[in-house]
């Protein structure tokens, strides 16, 4: 229930360029709608902000009324920071501009913008920016988080090519955040979250890749996990930097070409993208080609775009989700035991295990020149558990949190503030790590009261 004056609310409406839902509207549902189906938050209203001025007069009337607000980009936080009960979602998802500045290498991204929008644009030139491994992501939370995909390892991660931003400040003020402009406030947007205010647009440096790819999509039995989560883990370790290589245990797609003997078993997913020259990706792919007997593999050259929407459909809209994950050291023989117990029958049909591989460029910057600390892993292990019916939320819960307990031993201590469900509050100093102090005070300097705080929230 909004406790504003209509008056005051009809106001607001009638300067609004973009168009504010309501509860009693016919498509509240499906607007508040985020990807986890887990989350039911109703917010009063949801402004869907056709530019700053909108956003700026959002912020406003929040303050004014005293109201809670949250930022919504692509709505894929599994956390569901996205939205806010009975306050102002100012919802960034009718903000979709990419433009590209293909000399300068450039690209000027509005913050509804998802990876698809990005990729789309950048590709039409023959460049990328760094993003995840799904189109769906928003640009925005993700590399306010961090970002890390396969042009991780060549080009370090979202966050790091984020070369300035333009934000609306909890005073409703439009300030510009560069290397040479607020400083302090660029560093800390650089994977210190949502938490100093609301970004309009972002700048991001672009690099040369595709429009094709060459790629690996090898899938494995389980039951040969130990030797393919050691060959991976080996191979990464003298693989050059433009070659990326993720290991995901996921159940087999129930669909040709998988043989149907596989069908809906857990299997070992090797992927892979060489973001330089087709035949020595080629070359360097070989040994994963030839490695084991795998149930089926693909080596060939893809473009960027397609291979960055093969996921997608894994992990559909609207399911319930829920995440833990760590940052790991190495990957001894013993996590990979641990990894393997607990997944050689994978529960939850969208239930996927990643183990993302870090190093190169990532970790070739000092843990304290952006927000982002996490630059000693070797892997990010993520349980992403998905699945349908609510009376397995305890269940698919509790096994996640006693496997995530479980290949503690093995972790740097650090998690990736973006792969949070919304119970980890306890969390958010293992997020920013050694940089949480120097975030604070950034945070009081822009957020002395805290208005941003549907996030990973550093107090002021
Ligand atoms: C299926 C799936 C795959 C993923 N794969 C990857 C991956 O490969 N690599 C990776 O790094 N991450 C990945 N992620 C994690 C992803 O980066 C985070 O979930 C991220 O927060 C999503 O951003 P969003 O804009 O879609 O989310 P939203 O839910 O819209 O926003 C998340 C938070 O970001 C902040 N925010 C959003 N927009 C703004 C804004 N304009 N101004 C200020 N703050 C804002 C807010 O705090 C908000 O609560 C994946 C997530 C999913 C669900």
């Amino acid at each position: 229930m909004l406790a504003v004056e209509q008056a005051k609310v009809e106001a607001f409406v009638n300067d609004f360029r973009g168009r504010v839902v309501f509860p009693n509207d016919s498509d509240y549902d499906e607007v508040r709608a985020v990807w986890n189906g887990m989350i039911d938050k109703r917010p009063a209203m949801i402004a869907q902000c056709m530019g700053t001025a909108d956003v700026i007069s959002s912020v406003n009337f929040a303050q004014e009324h005293g109201l809670p607000v949250s930022a919504r980009g692509g709505g894929h936080n599994v956390a569901g920071n996205a939205l806010c009960d009975d306050g102002i979602v100012i919802d960034f998802s009718k903000m979709k501009l990419v433009r590209v500045d293909p000399t300068a290498k450039r690209a000027y991204v509005s913050a509804g913008a998802t990876l698809a929008d990005l990729d789309h644009e950048t590709q039409a030139f023959g460049l990328a920016a760094v993003g995840g491994v799904d189109s769906r992501t928003g640009v925005a939370g993700l590399t306010l988080g961090g970002g890390t995909g396969y042009l991780s390892r060549a080009y370090g991660i979202s966050a790091d090519n984020l070369m300035s931003a333009d934000v609306v400040t909890a005073g409703g003020n439009l300030v510009h955040a560069s290397e040479e402009e607020n400083p302090d406030l660029l560093w800390a947007l650089r994977g210190g979250g949502g938490n100093f205010g609301v970004l309009t647009s972002f700048e991001f440096k672009l690099h040369e890749v595709g429009p094709e790819v060459m790629t690996a999509q090898i899938f494995h039995p389980i039951e040969k996990g130990k030797e393919v989560l050691q060959f991976h883990r080996d191979f990464l370790k003298n693989a050059p930097d433009k070659l990326s290589v993720y290991a995901l245990v996921v159940h087999v797609p129930p669909i040709a070409p998988f043989p149907e003997e596989f069908h809906g078993k857990s299997a070992i997913a090797l992927v892979a993208c060489y973001a330089g020259d087709m035949t020595e990706g080629k070359k360097l792919l070989e040994p994963l080609e030839n490695f084991g007997d795998p149930i089926l593999k693909a080596v060939m050259p893809m473009p960027y775009k397609v291979l960055q929407q093969s996921f997608d459909a894994g992990t559909p809209d609207g399911q319930r989700y829920y995440y833990k994950s760590q940052y790991l050291t190495e990957l001894s023989d013993s996590a990979i035991d641990t990894i393997l117990n607990y997944t050689k029958d994978l529960p939850g049909p969208f239930t996927i295990i990643g183990v993302e591989p870090m190093g190169g460029a990532i970790n070739q910057v000092d843990k304290s020149a952006t927000a982002f600390p996490h630059r000693n892993a070797a892997f990010n292990l993520g349980i992403w558990s998905g699945w349908s019916d609510s009376v397995e939320d305890t269940e698919m819960i509790n096994w996640s949190r006693e496997f995530h307990t479980a290949m503690e031993p093995f972790s740097t201590g650090g998690v990736y503030s973006n792969y949070m469900s919304d119970d980890e509050e306890s969390r958010v100093k293992e997020a920013y790590g050694g940089n949480f102090d120097r975030l604070t005070k950034v945070k009081t300097k822009y957020d002395p009261d805290n208005f941003f705080r549907r996030n990973q929230n550093i107090k002021p």
